[in-house]
């Protein structure tokens, strides 16, 4: 494994987490285990697990509610565990925002199976939110939703002004033409004034640099423009 993980197990038979427990380290994982619900819900917020395999059957706290609880704050991959006969649990459990479920007894290759898909599934969707949002000096660009935020302030743009401000972005700290800035961003075909660039940095720089007193773009006399991280 490229990280080593570390795994919540929330199980009130002593030896079976244990015998996990020993698996999982073998397998190069770290672990921490609760023997009841409460406990699992409070080591869920101390110790930051990676991922948690959750019994459902708990004294204290259920694992449905455990997981409910945990589903409130985090999206951290839970697989719970069932014994034989609680399929309507499982059932339940599913909708209270587990990811998958394993039922007793189970192989301990099918656990480990199970949680590198979970890992798997999350760290794929957490790269591409990654891809999807470019930031700079406070400044993000969301690509997914072309939501342009300043900290946590929302900026509304027009579409041409959405388009210049992501063409600077991508190419950060790289000095850019008004031309290529013109063919890329307004189209070779367009027919017009030339200075259309400068007018539309201008609103940029409105609504971003001097309304947040922060200086994104920048000007190189004669040749073009540039946003500039630090
Ligand atoms: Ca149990």
């Amino acid at each position: 494994m490229d990280k080593k993980y570390k795994v919540l197990i929330v199980e009130d038979e002593v030896k079976l987490a244990r015998f996990v427990e020993l698996e999982l380290k073998h397998e190069g994982y770290d672990v921490v285990i609760a023997n009841d619900g409460r406990t699992g819900l409070d080591m869920y917020f101390s110790e930051k697990p990676d991922i948690i395999l959750l019994d459902l059957m708990l004294p204290q706290l259920s694992g449905i509610e455990v997981c409910r609880r945990i589903r409130k704050e985090s999206d951290v991959p839970i697989i719970m565990i069932t014994a034989k006969g609680e399929v309507m649990d499982t059932v339940t459990g599913l909708d209270s925002g587990a990811n998958d479920y394993i039922t007793k007894p189970f192989a301990i290759e099918e656990v480990f199976a199970r949680m590198r898909v979970a890992l798997r599934i999350i760290n794929q969707e957490k790269r591409e939110r990654d891809e999807n949002v470019l930031s700079i000096k406070g400044l993000t660009i969301d690509k997914s939703s072309r939501t342009v935020k300043f900290n946590d302030n929302v900026i509304e743009l027009t579409k041409r002004e959405y388009d210049l401000l992501l063409y600077l972005v991508t190419n950060k700290n790289i000095v850019i033409t008004r031309d290529q800035i013109l063919n890329k961003v307004w189209g070779y075909d367009y027919i017009g004034e030339t200075n259309v660039v400068d007018v539309y940095i201008r609103y940029l720089r409105t609504k971003i640099d001097d309304k947040y007193d922060v200086k994104i773009i920048y000007t190189i006399r004669g040749v073009g423009y540039y946003a500039k991280d630090e």
